[in-house]
């Protein structure tokens, strides 16, 4: 039986990829839900080809728009942050792809897991922000999840048909379009060149954590939560070619790696597609093309939020909830041009400092925790 599938920001960089994963199989895949933020324009094209049941569009304002161009079709069509949360409720739906950005996936994401649908996570910022409160409602309801991060769904494919023995989780990182700039070149330079990543093609959030590191901060946050193990468990290593996804270690020394070319079709597909895999055109990595795999430390002095990331970690609570926050509205500055590159680490620093923290963090902390931090950031950028 085919797969009822609701994407949840499907006109992302993620979100037009899992399309395409149903798209290539659309005898074991449906488009149930669709939803987008404020792009109408691309969210009614593929509400034409897809035919879901429903739609969302955040932004009230183009509510009438996506109606009026959907009226034939006879396509639900709802508005506004509240609507994400019911439709991913909806009795039709079995899995709910979190392909938004931010923290504004944690409501949905919490609404989807009490309905019981499987989760195929790429939205890495409900795990940073409220971890454990996520772990523990999925244990609760029962329900499974797989991640789409491509290095989570390395380890998560690293696991298969293992017992639970982790030793080392070794995350790679690309280093980011910047991995080889001093930290004086890191002081000019600008969006342009940050969004500019050299392996992937994402959306801008996460291409400018790319380049801080941040992101494989919040990756090491997601490790955590997913796999059971703690910051000295989780090994960062830059390997710059991207083919080694990433590995495990485990207690008798042995590792495993999952490869192959920088592709987040594969992982949207897999976790879709698990326990099984499906055949895929998707084009093969080969060897002889690549005669050459490196690996290096990553710089912790040149990419602070890194190191923030470890430090938030391990203080835990709500300490992750206020780097996270701190860090969305530092990007959004610096994309903005209201703020430096070297200003995003400092931002999330500032806010570390400034924030009260939380040692056992109820949902409603981590809401007021989010509030404050953004709060606090605008007044000092
Ligand atoms: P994107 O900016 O390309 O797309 C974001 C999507 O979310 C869009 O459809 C947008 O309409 C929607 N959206 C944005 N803000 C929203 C809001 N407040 N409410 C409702 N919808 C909203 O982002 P992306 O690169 O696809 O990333 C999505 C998530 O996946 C992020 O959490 C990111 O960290 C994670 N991720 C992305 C990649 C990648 O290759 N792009 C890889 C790994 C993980
Ligand atoms: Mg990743």
């Amino acid at each position: 039986m085919a797969k009822h599938i609701a994407i949840l920001g499907s006109t992302g960089s993620i979100g037009t990829q899992t399309l395409d994963v149903i798209r290539s199989h659309s005898d074991k895949l449906v488009a149930e839900v669709l939803t987008a933020h404020s792009n109408a324009d691309l969210l009614i094209q593929q509400a034409a080809e897809f035919k879901p049941n429903t739609v969302v569009i955040g932004d009230e304002n183009k509510y009438q728009q996506v109606k009026d161009a959907l009226f034939d079709l006879d396509i639900k069509v709802f508005a506004g942050a509240d609507a994400l949360s019911q439709v991913v409720q909806m009795g039709t739906i079995d899995t709910v792809v979190t392909a938004m950005v931010g923290y504004a996936g944690l409501k949905p994401t919490i609404a989807a897991i009490k309905a019981k649908k499987h989760i195929a996570l790429a939205n890495k910022e409900t795990l940073v922000v409220a971890g454990d409160l996520i772990t523990k409602l999925i244990k609760e309801n029962n329900v499974f999840l797989t991640p789409i991060d491509s290095e989570h769904s390395a380890i998560f494919q690293c696991l298969a048909g293992e017992p639970q023995a982790i030793e080392k989780v070794i995350l790679t990182a690309s280093g980011g379009p910047f991995r080889t700039k001093s930290i004086e070149e890191l002081k000019s330079v600008t969006k342009v060149q940050a969004l500019k990543h050299p392996n992937w093609d994402m959306g801008a959030k996460i291409t400018i954590d790319s380049a801080t590191m941040m992101n494989k901060g919040l990756e090491v946050i997601e490790a955590k939560w997913l796999f059971g193990v703690e910051a000295d468990q989780i090994q960062v290593v830059v390997h710059p070619q991207s083919i080694i996804h990433s590995m495990i270690q485990f207690n008798d020394g042995s590792i495993k790696a999952q490869m192959g070319l920088p592709d987040m079709k594969l992982p949207i597909q897999y976790a879709l597609s698990f326990p099984d895999r499906w055949p895929s055109d998707f084009e093969r990595f080969d060897f002889t093309k690549y005669p050459s795999l490196t690996f290096e430390e990553p710089n912790f002095q040149k990419f602070p939020c890194l190191t923030l990331a470890y430090e938030a970690l391990k203080q835990g609570g709500n300490m992750p909830a206020i780097i996270n926050a701190a860090n969305e509205i530092a990007v959004d500055s610096f994309l903005k041009d209201k703020i430096g590159f070297l200003d995003i680490a400092k931002m999330v620093e500032k806010a570390m400092n400034g924030i009260a923290f939380v040692k056992q963090p109820t949902y409603n902390d981590y809401v007021t925790s989010d509030v404050e931090t953004r709060k606090y950031v605008q007044s000092i950028i």
